[in-house]
């Protein structure tokens, strides 16, 4: 898709609307998808899970296959996290997303991810964003740390190009001159995306600022920007994290921010996706 900087359409004119599990994003109302950084221990998970379905999360997030800028930290728990992902989808009802790090790991875990995460490290991992297009299931498109925005939508399209449009664009922060915070939230990629491109767009806030104490007002700002949503790193002790731990936040602290997140979304006339009260749309074009 080309584009024009300020030759758009209205964004809501264009959005295609992405479902996952029994709601849709891109509609206008906020998602919150939460989890640990790592799938690390079954009871690790079941209570990240737990706890961020009660403050209002639909969507669970955990990595299986990290990639860790150091080769010798924790790179994930692999195929040994699956059984564990099973119990807990089937306690929580939730769905859940999870990243792919290459193509061969698409069958393994097709039936255990409502929604294939590809990480910033991969945006440019052209082999595998054309197979994720093959297949009907949604992608959660990081952006590149180092990436344009025009990259990022042009990854995209390698996506959709395969058939698949069901893709949900993610800022993740970017890499600047500035070292104070882990990377710089780029919320102008945020209404420029919206209003450019017609895929839903979600902020992760944990990564963007990679400090725990200001996640919750990075979030609510994405929320005032018009994003479609956050994805948020949460772990039960979140001091004994075997990743990110600089950024999870604790189960309560989660929960104090999604209460005033409601705040801001009512200031702007829209509404939480609440895990109890799934919306009902019955005109969805479903791919799968
Ligand atoms: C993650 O979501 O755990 C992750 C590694 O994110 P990113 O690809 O944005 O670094
Ligand atoms: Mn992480």
């Amino acid at each position: 898709m080309d584009f024009i900087p300020g030759q758009s359409e209205s964004s809501s004119a264009q959005v295609i609307p992405v479902k996952v599990g029994n709601f849709v994003i891109g509609q206008g109302n906020f998602t919150a998808f939460a989890g640990p950084c790592s799938i690390e221990s079954y009871e690790q998970f079941s209570a990240a899970a737990k706890g961020v379905q009660k403050a209002g999360a639909v969507m669970l997030r955990g990595g299986m296959w990290k990639l860790r800028t150091s080769s010798t930290t924790f790179q994930g728990l692999g195929g040994d996290a699956f059984e564990i992902v099973k119990k807990v989808k089937k306690e929580t009802g939730l769905p859940f997303v999870s990243e792919i790090t290459d193509p061969r790991q698409i069958d393994e875990i097709y039936d255990i991810v409502d929604m294939f995460q590809v990480g910033s490290r991969n945006m440019h991992n052209y082999a595998l964003l054309k197979e994720l297009g093959l297949y009907k299931k949604p992608v959660l498109l990081k952006r590149g740390f180092a990436a344009l925005v025009t990259e990022w939508v042009k990854a995209a399209e390698y996506i959709s190009q395969g058939g698949n449009d069901q893709i949900v664009l993610c800022e993740r922060g970017i890499r600047t001159f500035e070292t104070s915070t882990r990377n710089t939230l780029d919320l102008n990629a945020v209404v420029f995306a919206k209003e450019n491109t017609p895929y839903p767009v979600i902020v992760d806030p944990s990564h963007a600022v990679g400090v725990r104490s200001l996640v919750p007002q990075l979030a609510y700002a994405s929320a005032a920007a018009g994003a479609d949503g956050i994805i948020v790193e949460v772990h039960p002790r979140p001091d004994e994290a075997l990743s990110d731990k600089e950024q999870a936040l604790s189960i309560e602290s989660f929960a104090a921010m999604m209460k005033q997140l409601e705040k801001v979304l009512a200031a702007f006339d829209r509404t939480l996706i609440k895990p109890a009260q799934p919306p009902v749309f019955s005109e969805v074009p479903l791919v799968q």
